[in-house]
């Protein structure tokens, strides 16, 4: 089988909400394609994968950030070397905005990031919690839920993952949420998002395959992942209509 690497960075401090579960449809998703997941689980002082096909990070608490922001330091060249190759990323919430400039906590605290995305996220007193729906360009409807003191605003004008049709998203002013810089996708969208949101899933594996494998389009999947889809399809309609 050919062999996908995924890079799932820092489970032990940012995966707060249930985003670890990203790893798992990934994972599962690869193998009903037909590949062979390699996962490796990224921790500070883990030794960083020879091949990354894919990089996975999920949300946390404030403490987990900056448990893990000098680590996130050390691998910011090659993480944004990657990123600038066309490695797909999906990075939630706290690492989301790590993967920008920096986070002002609460607190005061600024907790510098890589870049990989021109955001800024800086905290306010209003905790932004419940369900989010948004309408993707790419990927049609996206639901999830978001959890997040920061608000997150573009230093440059960045395309935006999605327009949110009820939540918050990025920050209480500008409608949007997430961002998109050339394969890599930054969002406060909870959930695990993939389990709901399979065109998210799938654009993560397709730039996977194409990079390593030079194939644009995906093999056709076991039958079974057409089963899965029609019950994806029917919880990201049951999310979209839920109360805020
Ligand atoms: N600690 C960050 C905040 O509160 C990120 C939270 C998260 O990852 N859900 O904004």
């Amino acid at each position: 089988m050919r062999r996908i690497d995924v890079l799932s960075l820092y489970t032990n401090d940012m995966s707060f909400y249930g985003d670890m579960g990203n790893v798992l449809v990934i994972s599962k998703r690869l193998a009903f394609y037909g590949f062979e997941p390699v996962v490796h689980f990224y921790n500070p002082g883990d030794s960083f994968p020879d091949h990354v096909d894919m990089v996975l990070g999920g949300g946390g608490q404030d403490s987990g950030q900056k448990n893990i922001f000098g680590d996130l330091q050390k691998r910011s060249e090659k993480l944004r070397a990657l990123a600038s190759s066309g490695v797909p990323m999906l990075m939630i919430c706290g690492m989301y905005q790590l993967f920008g400039r920096y986070f002002l906590t609460n607190s005061g605290k600024k907790i510098p990031g890589i870049s990989v995305f021109d955001i800024y996220t800086e905290a306010t007193s209003d905790r932004l919690i419940g369900n989010l729906v948004e309408e993707s360009d790419r990927f049609g409807r996206l639901v999830g839920y978001e959890n997040h003191s920061g608000q997150t605003y573009f230093s440059t004008p960045l395309q935006p993952l999605g327009k949110v049709v009820s939540g918050a998203g990025n920050n209480l002013k500008d409608g949007v949420d997430g961002a998109i810089v050339n394969n890599a996708i930054g969002t406060y969208l909870h959930g695990p998002v993939l389990s709901k949101n399979p065109k998210l899933a799938d654009f993560l594996i397709e730039k996977a395959q194409l990079n390593r494998y030079g194939e644009a389009r995906l093999p056709s999947p076991s039958p079974l992942l057409g089963r899965i889809d029609e019950l994806a399809a029917k919880a990201n309609e049951a999310a979209s209509r839920r109360p805020r």
